[in-house]
């Protein structure tokens, strides 16, 4: 038989173990998939249950010549919009109104509802969109619930059954506890996958029933093909954007999609009226900026700013390793301005205000005090004309 992972990108390491777990029949009861955003945790996980459910595979026909999944069969057919009935997929929803207290119902409204289901046909859609839902801070206790009880209606079931747990270190201690009684005492043919990408808060209980795999980022140039190979991009967007992503493929196909170049070139605004020192210019620039962007497009221009900043730090180092950015006069002026400059500093301080952002620190404040101490940081020498 062969088993095909279609959506999982890369990972070559990953889908080997899955496929020699599956085939031994040695999965484990849960897995644990470790690793940043957008590696593929989940798209591994999706994959893996799309061949767990194929009726292909629990047949006992001893055919040898087929594919998993078959993308024929009902089960198929029903997993490819993950609407199978035996695939759960759990992750942080907001709380729902409180019911009567004996009542197993969980009430939402029926926009939060909509909102749901659009989400997961965008996830049947592409495996890598990330479960995050306005309001969503914890996997409920209501849902474990729920899964309990229905795993001890059909307590014997030969078909197989997936439980995927996005986010797993989002279960909190009450839902955990919960979990853990399925953990303990897995109910048959259940298999459990889940993911995080904050390792450190999973909670030890959890993390140590379950088999660990830790995805790891993407190297740029891999990324960079697979953006040609699968979404048709051209060269030169592929080749910033996948130097864009830090390694990550959800981020990767973002950028591409929305012309990294351009967007890169914010940020470069930005370093150039630091450099500039024209007194009063950035500070009217970053209120402007703060006013009118979401906190979603400040923080994706920090990204950019990250980014950036880590791509002249490679420059400087190694010029001739980017003779293909020449599109980029700008980053050689900046690098030979502030050669051998702090720049994981840099980096880190502007990480630190991206933290800023996501604790909902007034957006004008924080980069206020970033650029303050990007001029620390990078220009202590006082500032330059040579970068215009
Ligand atoms: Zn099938």
């Amino acid at each position: 038989m062969k088993i095909k992972f279609p959506h999982l990108v890369e990972q070559r390491r990953i889908t080997e173990t899955l496929i020699r777990a599956f085939k031994s029949h040695r999965l484990p009861h849960a897995f644990l998939f470790l690793g940043q955003d957008g590696v593929g945790k989940e798209a591994a996980a999706l994959d893996l249950a799309r061949v767990i459910l194929c009726s292909k595979a629990n047949a006992e026909s001893g055919a040898i010549d087929f594919e998993l999944p078959c993308e024929q069969c009902p089960d198929c057919v029903q997993s490819a919009n993950l609407k199978h009935p035996n695939l759960k997929i759990l992750f942080p929803l907001p709380k729902p109104k409180a019911g009567k207290e004996d009542e197993e119902t969980i009430n939402y409204t029926a926009a939060q509802e909509k909102a749901f289901e659009e989400l997961l046909a965008a996830k049947a859609k592409e495996y890598y969109t990330p479960l995050h839902l306005w309001g969503g801070q914890e996997i409920l206790l209501e849902h474990i619930r729920s899964l309990r009880h229905e795993f001890s209606l059909t307590s014997f079931n030969s078909r197989w059954r997936v439980v995927i747990i996005s986010q797993a270190d989002r279960l909190r201690l009450e839902a955990a506890n919960a979990f853990l009684k399925l953990l303990e005492e897995p109910p048959p043919s259940v298999v459990f996958l889940l993911t995080s990408s904050r390792e450190s808060r999973v909670l030890p209980t959890i993390f140590s029933r379950c088999q660990i795999l830790r995805f790891h980022p993407i190297p740029a140039d891999r990324l960079k093909e697979q953006l040609q190979r699968r979404l048709s991009i051209s060269s030169e967007p592929a080749l910033i954007s996948s130097r864009l992503a830090n390694g990550s493929w959800w981020s990767a196909r973002q950028w591409a999609e929305e012309n990294a170049v351009a967007e890169m070139e914010k940020a470069v605004v930005l370093m150039r009226l630091l450099v500039s020192g024209e007194p009063g210019v950035l500070e009217v620039e970053i209120d402007k900026l703060s006013a009118a962007s979401s906190s979603d497009q400040l923080t994706k221009l920090l990204t950019l700013l990250s980014s950036w900043l880590r791509e002249v730090q490679r420059y400087d180092a190694d010029p001739s390793h980017y003779a293909d950015l020449a599109q980029y006069p700008s980053m050689k002026k900046f690098a030979a301005y502030c050669s051998g400059a702090h720049y994981d500093t840099a980096i880190a301080a502007v990480e630190e205000a991206r933290l800023d952002l996501e604790r909902n620190v007034l957006p004008a404040l924080v980069l206020h005090r970033l650029f303050d101490n990007l001029q620390t940081i990078l220009f202590n020498q006082g500032t330059s004309v040579l970068f215009r």
